[in-house]
């Protein structure tokens, strides 16, 4: 009886904590706009969106918040806009339960947004995606208690989100804390939503348009990733249980939340456009380790590790999985060079790759194309010094073994310390003069050193197998490429 007490006691506590922070969101049948209401504690006078910058909204997405109403135990809270996506509340005080209501315009796509519309929120014929940050107006994001969402949504329409549903009720979901609420994608509409399991994993697949009909394509470029990636990190990531989701747009775009994807595809989707559809889900699915398991404790100083490190194992993951031709991967070694080349003497940039990060979708070449092409000669040294028993991935399992699988976060330090462990000699002058310095760092040599030439004159390159390759050097293209 003792213990039925008990239990009934933890159930009451845990419904009320399930209870302290609630929204539901209202859709109507041909959305122009959708209604929130939230029910939350604050923690300070300020109530706000976590905004993404846009040039045309200097509120970003809180400007398209309209008729936002804030009351306390029913009583009207005096609420004006400040800036910067914050509302400033008058007379109330910490700890004190408000509710408010509010309407978004779904016209996101009137505007342009830093790192595009895939991490915001769009229309479509068939729906809407929304991000956490897009869709919700918070009290802070600290909060660690569960959070209820309800989505109330037209006839016929459903939704996918990262989150299971109440087990006795369809559409009441959730999400583990306002971290979870907040950096997530969703989907709600007539799309369409399919569960596949995929090793220990299950993606949900949320596809939209006439992707429907591609849906096996999706699933085929994945299934043999996932299990690849867990190989080569040594472990899984956060979490076992992601949405992918996947729309036409009209450029091709994607990006990573904790525990969901957002892919646009622009144009078909066929085998021929899987060197750019897949390497973009290639690329997606690599950052729930490398970005959102494997976290820098300064995010924006090592984004060409995140970044560039993930665009560079994409590669070659896909290389040895099949799923690109050996042209494919070739011309992606191309690309990478040229956009750095392009970055650092053409554009003229004059800052390091760490400081580029800071604003990583305008210095895209360097950060992206840089990073991945000192993944690559990091990824050349150790193979050398270890007779090719050693390379990348030793470097990414060590780097899983040491933060992610303890929960830490780690710096540019902990990465030139690992990689010179796993090289067994110090690579500090490695990473000071072409990563945290300026100077250009040639990757012919590094080809060379594959059995491999990269031919270039001024922004063209061109990569192909060098005749007369010794057994070593072809062994460590081997050992890379897998083939
Ligand atoms: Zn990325």
């Amino acid at each position: 009886m003792k213990y039925v007490l008990t239990l009934l006691l933890m159930l009451a506590v845990t419904r009320i904590a399930l209870a302290n922070t609630s929204y539901t969101v209202r859709v109507p049948e041909n959305p122009d706009s959708i209604h929130v209401s939230g029910s939350f504690k604050i923690n300070s006078g300020t109530i706000g969106m976590y905004i993404t910058r846009s040039p045309q909204l200097a509120g970003g997405q809180a400007d398209l918040v309209r008729n936002l109403v804030v009351t306390s135990a029913g009583n009207p809270v005096p609420c004006e806009y400040t800036d910067g996506g914050d509302w400033s509340l008058g007379g109330v005080r910490e700890g004190q339960r408000i509710d408010v209501e509010y309407d978004i315009l779904t016209e996101h796509e009137k505007y342009s947004w830093g790192p595009g519309i895939d991490e915001v929120a769009y229309r479509q014929d068939d729906g809407l995606f929304f991000t956490g940050f897009s869709l919700f107006i918070v009290g802070g994001h600290e909060s660690k208690e569960p959070i209820d969402v309800r989505l109330e949504l037209p006839p016929g329409w459903h939704a996918s989100t990262p989150w299971a549903t109440d087990a006795s009720d369809n559409n009441l979901y959730h999400p583990r804390d306002m971290m979870d609420l907040l950096r997530n994608c969703m989907c709600m509409g007539t799309h369409l939503e399919e569960s596949v399991e995929i090793g220990d994993f299950t993606v949900v697949l949320a596809i939209g348009g006439d992707f429907k009909a591609r849906k096996q394509m999706f699933v085929d470029a994945m299934t043999p990733l996932l299990p690849a990636y867990v190989e080569l990190f040594g472990g899984m990531p956060n979490a076992s249980r992601y949405l992918a989701v996947i729309n036409p747009g009209s450029r091709s775009d994607g990006g990573a939340f904790p525990g969901s994807y957002s892919m646009l595809i622009s144009g078909e989707v066929n085998k021929t456009s899987s060197a750019v559809w897949g390497h973009g889900i290639a690329h997606e699915l690599m950052h729930f380790w490398n970005g959102h398991t494997l976290i820098p404790a300064s995010v924006s100083d090592e984004e060409w590790f995140k970044e560039g490190f993930t665009d560079y194992l994409t590669l070659i993951q896909l290389s040895r999985s099949g799923l690109d031709r050996p042209e494919i991967t070739y011309r992606k070694l191309e690309n990478l060079a040229r956009r750095y080349f392009i970055a650092k003497r053409l554009m003229g940039g004059s800052e390091s790759m760490r400081v580029a990060g800071a604003q990583k979708h305008q210095n895209r070449f360097l950060v992206y194309g840089g990073g991945a092409l000192v993944a690559f000669a990091l990824d050349v040294r150790i193979r050398e010094a270890s007779g090719n028993e050693a390379g990348l991935d030793q470097l990414m399992s060590a780097m899983y073994d040491e933060f992610a699988a303890r929960d830490k976060t780690y710096t540019f330090e902990d990465i030139v310390r690992i990689a010179g462990e796993v090289r067994g000699k110090d690579q500090s002058d490695f990473f000071r003069r072409f990563v945290d310095g300026t100077e250009y760092l040639d990757v012919a040599p590094y080809f060379d050193a594959i059995g491999m030439q990269m031919t270039t004159f001024v922004d063209e390159f061109y990569l192909s197998v060098r005749e007369g390759a010794t057994v070593q050097q072809s062994a460590m293209a081997r050992g890379i490429f897998g083939r």
